[in-house]
């Protein structure tokens, strides 16, 4: 049995095909560019031969071998059916579905359902929802499965959340990084060393907190480039990465006021304490209150303009004005026209009478109350006391 656990994990290992870097396949023929991927072939007719050779398998064996179905080999599949397999699974995951997040997770669904989110057998769906089970569990501190099947847990749920804000989201684990995670475009990178200690130690909210707080940087900074959602922090954090890009110490030196890092520090406790929440666990009132009061903190750092340059004090509004802004800058950077437009070919700020047409027409289009309080109080910030407000 233990030879057949041990081929299927080689065979999660290597299902990446060297030829377009999917991992579907027929046989052990890549369906997407039809290469052969030789390795998985030679663990897969090992696999075969030692199957062949066994008349009766217990449960764990039967788990190993449902993860790896979708590789379609056919004695995989006779195996699994003869056992009626899918509908076992089927029925676990029903299960869980219907107990929502008060499901008990024993020692041997926690072994079935780590296997099944590393094998691509189940939708997306179904995947999800195991995880967030998965991750229930582990913050209970309850889940007894290895600390690399833990890690895979992880990466699915801060995908999940990931995929709440962009497409194709990916997280990895790195072996060298100056910080616990950073991210960027659709990625978000954890240093795995970090995580493991985390893992050691059982701190799971710190490690939930990490989590959130890179999500909240994939999305600044999707928002950022396409422009498509409109507020006014956007606007602030657009000016303050032009800012970083023509003042290399800005951001290290003002950190704490940064307006990136003051939002995602702020999810990183209103992000934890809706978990806690869609996961029916509690915290203790002295943690809750310490949360509250950090994100006090935070909200009063995103109000605060000052800032420091080569060691004297500015705002970033007169740091932003003092940059001479291109054509170039309005296109790469969306936002900017809110407030910015091309006369003659520079950049001038519009005028007052131009925002407040630019805010009439938003008001034609707009779809939820939540967008109409973002755009009232962007106008506002533009154009002051003197907005129009209708
Ligand atoms: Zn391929
Ligand atoms: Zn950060």
């Amino acid at each position: 049995m233990d030879e057949i656990i041990r081929l299927c994990e080689e065979i999660k290992d290597n299902k990446k095909c060297l030829g377009c870097g999917a991992s579907k396949y027929d046989g052990c023929e890549c369906i997407y560019c039809g290469s052969i991927n030789d390795k998985l072939k030679v663990l897969a007719d090992n696999l075969i031969s030692v199957l062949n050779n066994t008349t009766d398998f217990d449960n764990k064996t039967l788990i190993n071998l449902f993860s790896i179905k979708d590789l379609n080999i056919k004695e995989v599949n006779v195996i699994l059916d003869r056992y009626n397999f899918d509908n076992v699974i089927d029925s676990r995951i029903d299960n869980l579905i219907q107990n929502r997040f008060s499901a008990t997770i024993t020692n041997d669904d926690a072994y079935l359902f780590s296997a099944l989110i590393e094998g691509n057998t189940l939708n997306r769906q179904n995947i999800d929802f195991i995880t967030m089970n998965l991750m229930r569990f582990m913050i209970m501190g309850k889940l007894d499965i290895s600390n690399e099947k833990k890690k895979v847990v992880i990466k699915n749920f801060t995908e999940i959340f990931m995929r709440d804000k962009i497409k194709n989201p990916i997280c990895i684990y790195s072996g060298k990084l100056d910080a616990q995670g950073d991210s960027f475009y659709n990625i978000i990178r954890f240093n795995e060393a970090d995580i493991d200690k985390l893992l050691e130690e059982g701190d799971y909210i710190e490690l939930l907190r990490l989590i959130f707080h890179e999500c909240t940087h994939i999305h600044q900074h999707y928002c950022i480039d396409k422009g498509s959602l409109i507020n006014y922090l956007l606007l602030l954090q657009t000016k303050e990465q032009i800012i970083r890009n023509n003042y290399p110490n800005y951001y290290r030196d003002n950190y704490k006021l940064y307006l990136e890092e003051v939002e995602a520090r702020y999810n990183e406790y209103y992000s934890l304490l809706q978990i806690m929440q869609v996961f029916g666990l509690k915290m203790s009132d002295k943690s809750i209150s310490v949360l509250n009061e950090e994100m006090i903190n935070e909200n009063k750092n995103m109000e605060d303009r000052r800032r420091v340059i080569n060691g004297n004090q500015t705002t970033l509004d007169e740091v932003f004005d003092s940059i001479k802004l291109s054509a170039n800058d309005l296109y790469k950077y969306p936002l900017l026209n809110l407030e910015y437009k091309i006369d003659n070919g520079n950049v001038v700020k519009k005028s007052v009478d131009e925002l407040q047409r630019d805010y009439d027409a938003y008001l034609q289009n707009i779809k939820t109350p939540k967008e109409k309080e973002e755009i009232d109080y962007l106008y506002s910030r533009l154009i002051g006391e003197k907005v129009n407000k209708k």
